[in-house]
């Protein structure tokens, strides 16, 4: 039977997963990637989306991110992420709420106060978090 490969998500501000999976599969900014364990070891940065990961009694578990890096060894993943959170522990209303706040920012057109870049991934979060609350697929 295959062996099991340690999966840790940690952010600036707390420890978010450390739990042995099956396998892991996280959105690299090249393409979702897949890690079982004794893989071969790689570093990559990742996108805004979900890390899924079955777990040790087989259940498939999904945690946003919000971009980052990610190293796998043959025995563990660690991920670094900006910030992280489960799936339950998604606030849905308070996404809906960054994701107005973001569309009234780039409602505006051409206000020097309005820092685009920021507000189109700060919308970017939201959509995703929202959707992967909601249907467990982003
Ligand atoms: P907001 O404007 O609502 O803070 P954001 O996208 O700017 O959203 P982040 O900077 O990505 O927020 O995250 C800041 C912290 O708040 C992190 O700890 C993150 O896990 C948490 N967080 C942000 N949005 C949500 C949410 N909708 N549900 C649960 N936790 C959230």
């Amino acid at each position: 039977m295959a062996e099991n490969i340690h999966l840790e998500i940690v952010t600036p501000e707390k420890s978010v997963v450390s739990e042995d999976a099956k396998i892991v599969m996280a959105p690299g900014t090249l393409g979702e990637f897949g890690v079982l364990s004794g893989h071969t070891p790689f570093m990559t940065s990742l996108k805004v989306g979900a890390v899924r990961y079955v777990d040790t009694s087989g259940k498939e578990r999904f945690v946003f991110v919000s971009g980052g890096f990610a190293e796998a060894l043959p025995d563990r993943v660690t991920i670094l992420a900006e910030s992280a959170e489960r799936r339950r522990d998604i606030d849905i209303d308070r996404a809906k709420a960054a994701q107005k706040r973001a569309e009234e920012r780039l409602a505006r057109e051409r206000d020097e106060e309005i820092d685009y870049t920021r507000a189109k991934a700060a919308l970017m979060r939201a959509i995703l978090r929202i959707r992967l609350a909601e249907t467990r697929s982003i």
